[in-house]
């Protein structure tokens, strides 16, 4: 029997018992617990913004982004087609307009060279999606930004510990949001968060969160939020998880490096890039991309390492493809060859946090044996 080696496990050993322990022995379970608190305190602390407002996931965080930065009808948002469903749907949502641009086939962040093609007077932001471990060339966006009084909503959900030219991901938007999924670098089981330096989208996004109730009038309401409430359980996972941060990376990073070595030998494979200009890969993920001279796709590579038990997950669809947009009217007849490709080529293997050099060794031997 081999064992599986599954695509994600996270590590959970450091003080994420003790501090569950506490809140059951203390009977503090909900959102009103110190834990909340605490974690909003000392993630914002470590992104060097002034407020955090904890959720219960990264796509509802995006969500109350758009909401609180007063985001809807006949509003356009740009972002990249590479990227997660979360982000356009949150602007569909809000009834505002996704417009996509196409990404960088190297780095497989958005091509900033297409943004400012896209702005009309109906823009109202640009998205940044930072994707896979590396970064979005930032500068170019703030430019832009600046240039045409435009928002900067960051997605920095896969982004935990990276920095932007010395500059922590996270600390870049009007308004940024986060994840503690279990496959991001820290995780809280379900979990995100929003930070800002702006005490008014603050607010905003706090009583979003929490349907709106209002201080001094609990039960009238002046506007619609929603429960998007972290619980005390969830955030005493994050503040054990976030103690260990710097670990994390480092982890990861060795981790990636490992894989570009052991793989180095295979033929037909695009790894990640080690670096940039302007950061080092923290590897989210070790995604891989299959030369046009390999004659099968990703789904195939995919299957076969299944075969031998090693776990995958495909490259993301772009958004000018999902049926469900065309369906809306939205995104229709849009060619974007540089993501297109990615979703057909590109796939990533097991890359989480608790995964042992052995495995990567075994991945490694399979993935020769099926590249053959
Ligand atoms: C994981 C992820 C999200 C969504 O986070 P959830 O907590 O799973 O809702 C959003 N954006 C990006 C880029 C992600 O990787």
């Amino acid at each position: 029997m081999i064992e599986p080696i599954p695509v994600n496990e996270p590590l959970l050993n450091g003080k994420e018992k003790q501090y569950l322990n506490e809140c059951i022995d203390d009977g503090w379970i909900s959102s009103e617990g110190p834990f909340v608190k605490r974690f909003e305190v000392e993630f914002a602390a470590r992104v060097g913004r002034q407020h955090g407002i904890a959720v219960c996931n990264g796509s509802v965080a995006i969500d109350a982004a758009i909401v609180a930065l007063g985001i809807g009808a006949g509003d356009e948002v740009i972002l990249p087609t590479f990227t997660i469903i979360s982000c356009a749907a949150a602007i569909v949502r809000a009834g505002a307009i996704p417009v996509v641009v196409d990404c960088d086939s190297l780095t497989w962040n958005m091509d900033v060279g297409q943004i400012e093609a896209k702005i009309t007077p109906k823009t109202k932001a640009i998205m940044v999606v930072h994707i896979y471990g590396l970064p979005v060339d930032m500068e170019a966006v703030l430019e832009l930004a600046q240039k045409y009084g435009l928002y900067i909503i960051e997605d920095a959900a896969e982004m935990h510990g990276q920095t932007y030219k010395g500059q922590p991901c996270g600390s870049f938007g009007d308004i940024s949001t986060f994840s503690f999924y279990p496959n991001k670098h820290i995780t809280t089981g379900e979990g995100g968060m929003i930070v800002t330096n702006d005490d008014t989208l603050a607010e905003k996004c706090r009583g979003l969160r929490n349907l709106c109730f209002q201080p001094k009038q609990r039960f009238i309401h002046e506007e619609l939020g929603w429960n998007f409430r972290m619980t005390n359980l969830q955030a005493a996972l994050g503040v054990a998880q976030l103690e260990r941060l710097d670990e994390f990376v480092i982890r990861k990073r060795r981790m990636g490096e490992k894989y570009t070595e052991l793989l180095a030998n295979i033929p037909g494979l695009q790894f990640p890039l080690i670096h940039t200009e302007y950061a080092d890969n923290i590897y989210w993920v070790y995604g891989l991309v299959l030369n046009d001279d390999v004659p099968f796709d990703a789904s195939e590579a995919m299957k076969r390492l299944a075969e031998y038990k090693i776990g995958t997950r495909p490259f993301f669809w772009p958004m000018h493809e999902q049926p469900v947009f065309h369906k809306m009217g939205l995104l229709q007849g849009e060619s974007h060859p540089v993501s297109e490709r990615m979703a057909r080529r590109g796939f990533y293997i097991p890359s989480g946090m608790a995964l042992r050099d052995e495995q990567m060794e075994r991945v490694a031997d399979i993935l020769l044996e099926v590249m053959k």
